[in-house]
């Protein structure tokens, strides 16, 4: 007789709503074990109960993804565990579009581009040599339309496009008073837009790096517009009212919470997903049944040399120079 398969695991970070909180749901429908990684761990528990994710089928560990500090420990606490690692999905992010001014993290970065991509980014390189210990495993990273140049809502000039310039902040050392990737004047919905964006390229430097010598998938998702999750708290009362209904009546771009979640389980888990350095889409106007494919980002952002240079000037931003990511082949 055959030992049945070990239960998976996965660690989705920003786990306590939306998109994450329901990826963690549809993945535990499909047997897996959830790592709930979260920065407010009695708001994910409820959410957890409420969503009815069995009690042995998640865990839960803090991280706040805008401290590096934080990220070290949740790595250092989840490499304790002895638990192996299938798949690590980068969900987690913050939208603040109406900051006059920018918060800052404990390591003085701009509060969006630390947390959505600093703390993804060494949350990875942390990950990666345990994760590419894994049979087929997965790196599932959240890009957004608007953060794609290559669709409509990446052309939206309000405040502005996704644009990393010549990661002239980076390169100053993104501290005071620099705000931006690109050196320029803080636009806080831009931030945003700035980091999701860095964030595909990463998933795609990391392809370029490291698929062949560990065999990991990586991939970034676009899971439709979920226009009623937490995510825009921060917008005004009325867009936050205004949007679901328009996405839902007018674009037909409106993705729920639960679909939304099968998508991402899909793309961690579901045996047509298995290209690496590919970007997920099921298209803006949502059909029912409709299939993913893989769709082009802009020429910037698929540039080689480009993602190189944002590398190395994260790697020495998130305290990883001097110590690169060695994975045996
Ligand atoms: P959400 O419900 O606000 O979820 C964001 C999650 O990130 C929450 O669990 C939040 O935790 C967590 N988080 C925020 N800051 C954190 C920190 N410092 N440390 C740890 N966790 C932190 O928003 P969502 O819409 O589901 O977004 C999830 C992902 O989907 C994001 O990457 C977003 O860019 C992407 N996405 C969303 C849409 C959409 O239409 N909603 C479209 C495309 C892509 P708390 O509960 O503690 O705040």
């Amino acid at each position: 007789m055959t030992s049945p398969e070990p239960t998976p695991t996965v660690i989705i970070t920003g786990a306590s709503s939306g998109v994450g909180l329901w990826a963690a749901k549809a993945l535990a429908d499909r047997g897996w074990h959830v790592i709930m990684a979260c920065r407010d761990l009695a708001k994910a528990e409820a959410a957890a109960t409420e969503t009815g994710i069995p009690k042995g089928q998640h865990s839960l560990m803090h991280i706040d993804l805008g401290d590096l500090d934080s990220v070290r420990a949740f790595v250092t606490a989840f490499l304790a565990t002895g638990r192996p690692l299938d798949a690590l999905v980068l969900n987690a992010a913050v939208y603040m579009p109406r900051l006059e001014a920018p918060l800052r993290s404990p390591q003085g970065y701009e509060l969006a581009v630390a947390t959505n991509y600093f703390g993804h980014f060494l949350l990875a390189n942390l990950l990666i040599p345990g994760l590419a210990k894994a049979k087929a495993p997965r790196l599932v990273t959240l890009g957004t339309v608007t953060a794609n140049s290559e669709e409509f809502g990446g052309k939206i000039p309000i405040p502005a496009p996704a644009d990393l310039g010549n990661l002239e902040g980076l390169e100053a050392g993104f501290l005071t008073p620099v705000a931006m990737i690109d050196g320029k004047p803080f636009k806080p919905g831009k931030a945003y837009k700035d980091s999701k964006l860095a964030l595909m390229m990463m998933s795609r430097e990391l392809h370029a790096r490291f698929h062949k010598t560990t065999g990991i998938i990586f991939s970034t998702l676009y899971p439709g517009c979920v226009a009623d999750t937490p995510l825009f708290r921060h917008a005004p009362r009325a867009f936050q009212r205004i949007f679901p209904w328009f996405q839902k009546n007018i674009t037909k771009g409106y993705v729920s919470q639960p679909l939304s979640g099968e998508r991402v389980a899909d793309v961690v888990a579901d045996p047509g997903f298995t290209r690496s350095g590919v970007h997920w889409s099921w298209g803006n106007r949502q059909k029912p049944g409709a299939k993913a494919f893989a769709q082009p980002l802009s020429a910037k952002a698929e540039s080689a040399p480009r993602s190189a240079r944002l590398w190395t000037l994260t790697s020495k931003l998130v305290g990883l120079e001097g110590a690169p990511l060695q994975v045996a082949a």
